[in-house]
């Protein structure tokens, strides 16, 4: 049950982590404070809460090591807390396994709203055989994709980028993720190559390529799947 999962807030500005339990409390989760990172592994490990919110900016071991110490051992969900000038360092998080990023200054509300969306995603994880989102249908056996009743030719590539983003709405996707789902049917190597595929894809999906409804980029760090 979401309304009773237990969250780990690893933050060591007293201010930002009272105010996130405050919000996070009245939305019904049982909120702890870590205020530095090996408080928070002793803690992720020991406690084995539903979602860690990580601030990056940790005096001694930093936001990343803290990552990097919970994925050794579990699957725990991460939203990490980043600067807003930093974005390399939403890139390196995702790529460490975090699921998810809220930007400083953000709004208690707003990360209340990703926090459900992650735990949504990730216990929620029933792979079922078709994806629907508005219009368009993706369907896992058949390998095809629907929009309405008219059928839309993708390549495998574009399949596997598309499928691999639709499994997990909502989620952010770095470009090297990308690239890696489609490693088993590509020799691409280039994380650029990846927007060319993109392109693509929008203009086969996408009611106005320009505007697209799908496919979101996040700029600076890589693309999302609309979460319906
Ligand atoms: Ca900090």
């Amino acid at each position: 049950m979401v309304a009773m999962s237990r969250i780990l807030i690893v933050e060591d500005e007293m201010k930002i982590a009272r105010l996130v339990e405050e919000y996070l409390s009245e939305a019904g989760f049982d909120v702890s404070i870590a205020r530095d990172g090996r408080a928070g592994v002793a803690e992720a490990r020991s406690t084995q809460p539903d979602l860690v919110i990580l601030d990056l900016g940790l005096p001694g071991m930093d936001g990343f090591d803290v990552a990097r110490a919970i994925r050794e051992r579990s699957s725990t969900p991460i939203v990490m807390l980043t600067a807003r000038s930093e974005e390399t360092d939403r890139i390196v998080g995702l790529e460490l396994g975090a699921d998810d990023y809220v930007v400083k200054p953000f709004s208690p509300r707003e990360l209340v709203a990703r926090v459900k969306a992650v735990l949504r995603r990730t216990q929620g994880q029933v792979q079922s055989d078709v994806v629907r989102v508005g219009e368009l249908v993706i369907d896992r056996i058949t390998r095809t994709v629907r929009s309405g009743e008219k059928a839309i030719e993708v390549t495998t590539t574009e399949f596997d980028l598309l499928e691999t983003m639709a499994s997990q709405p909502g989620r952010v996707f770095t470009r090297s993720q990308l690239l890696d789902s489609i490693r088993g049917v590509s020799f691409e190597s280039y994380e650029r190559a990846i927007d060319s595929h993109i392109k693509n894809l929008r203009k086969k999906l996408e009611p106005d390529p320009r505007e697209p409804r799908y496919i979101l980029t996040v700029y600076g760090v890589g693309y999302r799947f609309q979460d319906a």
